[in-house]
């Protein structure tokens, strides 16, 4: 039985593709750089993608990928590499003022509300993941939410995981009278659905924590990371199927 679904944000619920493209473009303008071009944005998502990665593996530190991609990207395209920390700081605020959807994403979280425990699972920073909250309506929806941030931890380790289920635990006590009688009692990992487009952070981090691990594979990428996968979804809205086959 399901009982929990966990969600991760960006690139999952909401299409952080073109926030990104986004909040780059108006930060880029606000600081007087030259115009943020398409190549510039592919440049700058090799250096952003090898340090998330290093992060995840515990190689890295959150400072360090956030400012050290731009202070990396500055100095590659020959820009002042000073203004690292502060780009970084304005991008955050932006990210989180950009909302664009994936799939009929608020719709489906807004019909599952009260059936399931619904509780974003996300690594990004705390400023942007509290706009995007805000922004999008989900800070109404989500029963909970967890940030790697706040929490200390980053996906896939299990620490993350480990005090999410604490917390969906607490809450279930607390909120007994507002849930159906057959959800009641501790929740176990494997009655968790974590639901999320990255591999190596989501899909890698239901295998470490003994959740059932649903992918949202929208662009077909081939998983050749030797990742378990349970289900996996080209769509949002084929999550009905699994949760009634999980009933
Ligand atoms: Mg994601």
């Amino acid at each position: 039985m399901i009982r929990v679904i966990l969600w991760d944000l960006d690139n999952t619920l909401l299409d952080f593709d073109v926030a990104e493209k986004e909040a780059l473009t108006t930060d880029f303008k606000e600081f007087g750089l030259p115009e943020f071009t398409e190549d510039m944005l592919s440049e700058y998502m090799v250096i952003n993608r090898r340090r998330w990665q290093a992060l995840e593996r515990g190689e890295m530190e959150k400072q360090e990928v956030l400012e050290g991609r731009f202070r990396e990207f500055f100095g590659l395209k020959g820009f002042d590499t000073s203004i690292a920390a502060a780009f970084n700081d304005r991008y955050q605020e932006l990210l989180g003022e950009t909302i664009c959807y994936r799939d009929n994403s608020y719709e489906l979280v807004k019909e599952l509300k009260g059936k399931y425990l619904q509780c974003m699972a996300s690594n990004g920073t705390k400023k942007a993941q509290t706009g995007k909250l805000l922004n999008s309506g989900f800070d109404k929806l989500f029963d909970l939410s967890f940030i790697s941030e706040e929490i200390g931890v980053e996906k896939p380790a299990i620490g993350f995981f480990d005090v999410a289920l604490e917390e969906v635990n607490k809450w279930l006590l607390e909120n007994e009278t507002k849930i159906r009688e057959e959800y009641l009692g501790k929740v176990k990992p494997s009655e968790i659905l974590m639901v999320g487009d990255s591999l190596t952070s989501d899909m890698r981090g239901a295998n470490n924590a003994g959740l059932i691990a649903c992918w949202y594979n929208p662009k077909n990428i081939t998983n050749d990371l030797g990742v378990s996968i349970d289900h996996e979804i080209k769509n949002l809205n084929e999550i009905y199927d699994i949760l009634n086959s999980c009933k």
